[in-house]
């Protein structure tokens, strides 16, 4: 399938032969946490090879390895680990690889679990974590050195849109021998595939656009190498967030429309953008396709497609905000974004509320900053609503 599109590798490729000689269409549910076997030296070799016969779950298990193919494939990896969140696999690559004393340089604007866990990294286990726009390779360079093990990007990060500067990074940090991983949960490999401009290790959390339809968790680490797999491997069924069989099923049951949702996330994305930029209560809008954006030279080359994530900033501030998640009759006021519903937050009255003007300034987010995951409905449904929800504000 290696020479075809990719919406037709979605489709296609988990498709395997099963022994006697036809097979499913859809990959079966092996909903068993063991494997049993015949005979003891069987089992103890199976034991002792990773790739070899299943023997437990949380090690392999048929339906997680067909989901392990199909983002290797999609992703144009030589391998891949699923886990039992995004935040799993985040976790567990960077338990897996980093020592007390490495460095690690991440961007600034990561997900805000994913910074928890490096300054957790950094205040209990001593690895070291230098921040950096992503804007330029020279801020890479100037922080690199002898003990830098990983670099950790994201490809559209959220909720500003920015899109580092991902082949003149991942080139640098492959010149120095720097592990590179890029979480590109939010663009999808339909939009882009970080391997190809250079990444040793893709992270996702499929819970979003990958699996798209929010009835399930889950996470993967595609590797380009599969060495590096192997490596990380057994650290990661250590510490045991491995997918669960009924949980990667749910995956692949959302996967082979990944590449028609993409469209029609951007699409939809594009249309509100562009409306509520020149809507009078709206103050600015960040979407990287939008010509406005900083990183918009960036995100046309980097990038297939702005992406379904966009967030807007109100002119009334804190309360605007407020009123207007709690006024959307279409999208719904939740955490979570890539599914195909519209979702709205508004970090200053939610996950940050506890902050004051200035902190909230200092985290990049505006008091009147809403949040939009763009869903697949019509958008000029989606249009009126928030049409009617900015309504609310001018009377307010
Ligand atoms: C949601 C998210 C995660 C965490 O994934 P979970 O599946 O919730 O553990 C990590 N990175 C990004 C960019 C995300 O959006």
């Amino acid at each position: 399938m290696e020479d075809k599109d990719i919406r037709t590798r979605a489709v296609h490729v988990v498709n395997r032969p099963l022994p006697n000689g036809s097979w499913p269409l859809s990959v079966p549910l092996v909903q068993s946490s063991a494997f049993a076997f015949d005979s003891a030296s069987e089992l103890a070799e199976a034991m002792a090879s990773p790739d070899g016969q299943y023997v437990y779950s949380r090690r392999g298990n048929p339906t997680v390895r067909a989901l392990e193919h199909t983002l290797a494939d999609l992703e144009g990896g030589a391998s891949a680990i699923a886990f039992a969140s995004g935040m799993g696999a985040i976790s567990g690559v960077l338990l897996a690889l980093l020592r007390p004393g490495d460095h690690v340089i991440a961007l600034r604007c990561l997900y805000g679990g994913t910074c928890a866990a490096l300054t957790d990294l950094a205040d209990r286990y001593g690895v070291d974590v230098t921040y950096i726009s992503g804007d330029e390779v020279a801020e890479f360079e100037a922080a690199a050195g002898p003990r830098t093990r990983l670099l950790l990007l994201e490809t559209i990060a959220n909720p500003t849109g920015q899109v580092p500067d991902l082949p003149g990074l991942l080139a640098a940090a492959r010149r120095r021998g720097v592990v590179s991983a890029v979480d590109n949960s939010l663009a999808s490999p339909v939009l882009c595939r970080p391997i190809e401009l250079g990444a040793d290790i893709v992270l996702h959390s499929t819970t979003k656009y990958l699996a798209g339809h929010s009835d399930v968790l889950g996470g993967a680490a595609i590797f380009a190498d599969d060495g590096l797999r192997q490596e990380i491997w057994p650290r990661t069924v250590e510490l045991g967030a491995s997918a669960d069989p009924f949980a990667a099923w749910l995956t692949l049951r959302g996967i082979p429309t990944l590449p028609l949702r993409m469209r029609a996330h951007c699409a939809n994305a594009e249309v509100l953008s562009v409306r509520l930029a020149a809507h009078p209560a709206v103050t600015a809008v960040h979407w990287p396709w939008l010509p406005a954006h900083p990183s918009y030279a960036t995100a046309r080359k980097a990038l297939s497609g702005g992406g379904g994530l966009l967030s807007f900033e109100l002119a009334g501030g804190r309360e605007a905000g407020r009123v207007f998640v709690e006024g959307v009759r279409v999208a719904r006021l939740a955490l979570s974004l890539g599914g195909v519903e519209t979702l709205v937050t508004h970090p200053a009255s939610t996950s940050h509320r506890e902050l004051g003007e200035e902190a909230l300034a200092a985290a990049g987010i505006g008091a009147g900053l809403v949040r939009m995951s763009v869903g697949i409905e019509d958008p000029d449904d989606l249009w009126g609503d928030i049409e009617q929800a900015l309504s609310k504000l001018v009377l307010a």
